[in-house]
C-alpha cells in the first residue's frame, strides 16, 4: 500500500499564497514586514539557502534586503551592524545567516539580536518562551515540521516521538514542540547504545542527523509517521534525506519527501514569523 507522502512543497505554496494576500492587505494599511539577512563569506550552501529566502519573500511581497560582507568581517563590526538593525524600525526580522566564520562566535551573535527581531527563534529568550510553552517565534524547521503534520490532522498527542539528532536548530526544539502537543519524546544521538530499539518503538520519527541513508525501511515500525529532515548530496549529486525512502515508503503510514519535504517549509515559516513581527511591531506602536 505505501505511506501518503506529505509534499511540504505543495503546503509551503498553499500557505506563501495566503501570506501574499495577508501581506497585501497590510501594505494598504502602511506595513510592509522587512526581513534582513546578513551573509557573510562565501560558502556556497549558505549563497543558495539565502537566494531561496529571498526568493520566497519576493514572492509573498517581504522586503528582503540582503547584507553581504567578507569573511574577514570582525565579530565587532558585526555586532555593530545588529545593533543598528535592532534600532531601525523599518526593519522586522534579522537573520543572521548561519554557520559563521570560525572567528565569530555564533551565540554571541544570536544573543545580540533584539528577541522582538528574532524571526529564527534562536535567542535564549525565544527558546525559553518555547520551552515553557509561551508565544514567541518558533525556530523555522521545527515549526514547519508541526505545521506539516497538523497539515494531515495527525494526531500528536499520545505518541511516541523518537527523534534521531540533537542540535539546537533541528533536533532539541523539534522534539520540545512535540512535547508541547503532548507527545511522549525520546533524543538520540552519536552517544545513544539502544538505537535500533528506540526507532523501532517510535510513532513518529524524526530523523535530523545529515547521513545519506541512515534509516531504512525495515528498522521501522509499520504504520509510523516518518519526517526526513536531513539534506545530502549522494555520489551523484542528488539531494537525498536520511532516511531511505523507497523502503521507508512501504512500511510508514507518512513520510515526507527529500527534496519537497521539510525544506519549502522551513523557508515559509521564517516569512511567517516575519510577518508577525511586522503586525506586532505595528501593534506596539
Ligand atoms: P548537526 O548539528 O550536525 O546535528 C546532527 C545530529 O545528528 C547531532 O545531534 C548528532 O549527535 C547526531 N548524529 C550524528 N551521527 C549520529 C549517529 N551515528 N547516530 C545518532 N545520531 C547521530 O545537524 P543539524 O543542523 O541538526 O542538521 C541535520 C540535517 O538536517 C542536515 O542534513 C541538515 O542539512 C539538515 N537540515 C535541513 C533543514 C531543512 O530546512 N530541510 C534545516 C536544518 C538542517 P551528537 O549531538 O551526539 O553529535
Amino acid at each position: 500500500m505505501g505511506a501518503e507522502i506529505i509534499y511540504g512543497k505543495e503546503l509551503a505554496q498553499e500557505l506563501r499564497l495566503n501570506m501574499k494576500q495577508e501581506v497585501s492587505k497590510l501594505k494598504e494599511q502602511g506595513i510592509i514586514p522587512k526581513l534582513t539577512v546578513i551573509l557573510i563569506g562565501e560558502d556556497p550552501a549558505s549563497k543558495s539557502y539565502v537566494k531561496g529566502k529571498q526568493k520566497a519573500s519576493d514572492f509573498v511581497g517581504v522586503d528582503a534586503d540582503l547584507i553581504e560582507l567578507p569573511n574577514e568581517t570582525s565579530e565587532q563590526t558585526l555586532l555593530e551592524l545588529i545593533d543598528k538593525l535592532n534600532q531601525d524600525q523599518t526593519v522586522n526580522g534579522i537573520l543572521v545567516q548561519l554557520p559563521l566564520p570560525k572567528h565569530i562566535e555564533e551565540q554571541t551573535i544570536i544573543e545580540a539580536i533584539d528577541p522582538s527581531k528574532d524571526v529564527d527563534g534562536f535567542h535564549p529568550i525565544s527558546v525559553g518562551r518555547m520551552l515553557t510553552g509561551k508565544d514567541t517565534f518558533l525556530p523555522c524547521t521545527p515549526f514547519g515540521i508541526i505545521t506539516m503534520l497538523k497539515s494531515k490532522d495527525i494526531t500528536i498527542e499520545g505518541k511516541h516521538a523518537v527523534i534521531v539528532g540533537r542540535s539546537n536548530i533541528v533536533g532539541k526544539p523539534v522534539g520540545q514542540l512535540l512535547l508541547n502537543e503532548n507527545a511522549t519524546v525520546t533524543y538520540c544521538h552519536s552517544r545513544t547504545n539502544n538505537m535500533d530499539e528506540l526507532i523501532k518503538m517510535a510513532d513518529i520519527l524524526i530523523v535530523a542527523v545529515g547521513k545519506e541513508t541512515f534509516i531504512h525501511g525495515d528498522q521501522i515500525k509499520e504504520g509510523a509517521i516518518v519526517v526526513d529532515v536531513g539534506v545530502n548530496r549522494n555520489e551523484s549529486g542528488k539531494l537525498v534525506g536520511d532516511v531511505h525512502f523507497d523502503s521507508a515508503k512501504e512500511k510508514a503510514s507518512y513520510i515526507t519527501p527529500v527534496p519537497g519535504g521539510v525544506g519549502p517549509m522551513t523557508i515559509t515559516m521564517l516569512l511567517h514569523n516575519t510577518i508577525q513581527s511586522a503586525k506586532s511591531a505595528h501593534a506596539k506602536g
